[in-house]
């Protein structure tokens, strides 16, 4: 798809890291699968996967751990 940044580039399929802060809690996921703009970088995440992600930040904040990195796994 078109990039809705710089309108200019082309996005692309391939992965990216994301922290998620909440409270005290840094929560890192590697390799989400994510569109990546090959002009300006502009990563755009699905919204099931950022739904994915937010569930697992919470489950993981609730169990206490202040920082936590970990790769992304997809749900089958
Ligand atoms: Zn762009």
């Amino acid at each position: 798809m078109k990039c809705m940044i710089c309108k200019h580039g082309e996005t692309k399929k391939g992965t990216t890291t994301v922290t998620l802060e909440k409270g005290s809690s840094t929560i890192v996921f590697k390799e989400v699968p994510a569109q990546i703009c090959d002009n300006c970088g502009e990563k755009y995440i699905d919204e099931a996967t950022t739904k994915e992600l937010l569930n697992k930040a919470r489950e993981i904040v609730k169990n206490g751990v202040e920082v936590d990195i970990r790769k992304y796994e997809i749900a089958a």
